[in-house]
């Protein structure tokens, strides 16, 4: 994370406002918030989850917020895709959701950019960022977004919500990955999708409030609760369970990011 000394960094009488119930939480405190302020989050996908994370940060102070998607609004996201109208219909959903965040916290930058991630631009877009929040529909991306996170040490929050069942886990530089917990042979033709199989209105934005959560002691505390830990929550019982994954010896991205990392330490000065 950046360095916090820069004065222009400091927050305003307005946002000391805004943040007050925060800044009064033990064990949260003037500098936590100033943590969040210097924060860059790229969120990829801007449906169910990607919608209700996004809106819970910009409300809580992250200070750069990106936003990753390239379909346009359909009547059937509304039932769960809390920034969008029926007045939205056919508009990009990256730029919508950038226009909403904007407008309920004018004290961060909000960028979008319509596109899919893929392999020529995800370097760009994950490398300089915090934390990445993976809320995307399909396993492809899901990979490329954990290969790159692994590439660069970004850490990755992951969720996901199908069914009436969510998912969430955390991946840092030195822990396991998305892919030692889902080998790609096993798990890349899945393919399962809200669209194939359904999602109740209230799931999604259950699990986006624990990614927004994770991300916000993340940031803020440097707490990783979630680190190779796969949380599940099933939404029929409300049971919630908490499962340690171990690394993959056989983890391709593991393996790249390791020699990619050794790299990077022969070339230091
Ligand atoms: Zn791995």
């Amino acid at each position: 994370m950046n360095d916090i000394s820069n004065t222009e960094l400091e927050l305003s009488d307005d946002e000391m406002h805004l943040y007050s119930r925060q800044i009064l939480l033990d064990g949260w405190d003037i500098e936590a918030q100033e943590r969040l302020k210097l924060a860059n989050v790229l969120i990829v996908g801007a449906g169910g989850i990607g919608c209700s994370s996004a809106e819970l940060l910009a409300r809580a102070g992250v200070g750069k917020l990106t936003i990753v998607d390239a379909d346009t609004i359909e009547t059937s996201n509304l039932q769960r895709q809390m920034a969008f109208t029926p007045h939205d219909i056919g508009q990009f959903k990256a730029e919508v959701l950038a226009k909403r965040l904007t407008m309920l916290n004018p004290h961060i930058q909000v960028e979008y950019v319509i596109a899919k991630l893929n392999e020529i631009n995800a370097d760009e877009w994950i490398q300089s960022q915090d934390v990445v929040l993976d809320g995307c529909d399909n396993f492809t991306t899901r990979y490329l977004v954990n290969a790159v996170c692994k590439k660069y040490a970004v850490p990755l929050i992951s969720a996901s919500a199908i069914g009436f069942q969510g998912q969430l886990l955390m991946v840092d530089a030195d822990s396991a990955c998305y892919e030692c917990l889902f080998p790609k042979e096993q798990h890349a033709n899945e393919g399962l999708r809200c669209a194939e199989s359904g999602v109740l209105a209230s799931t999604p934005v259950m699990i986006a409030s624990l990614q927004a959560h994770h991300t916000l002691l993340f940031l803020g505390l440097n707490l990783t609760p979630l680190k190779s830990k796969l949380l599940l929550w099933d939404g029929l019982t409300l049971k919630q369970r908490i499962l340690h994954f171990e690394k993959d010896t056989n983890c391709p991205t593991c393996q790249a990011s390791l020699s990619v990392n050794s790299l990077k330490f022969d070339t230091l000065p």
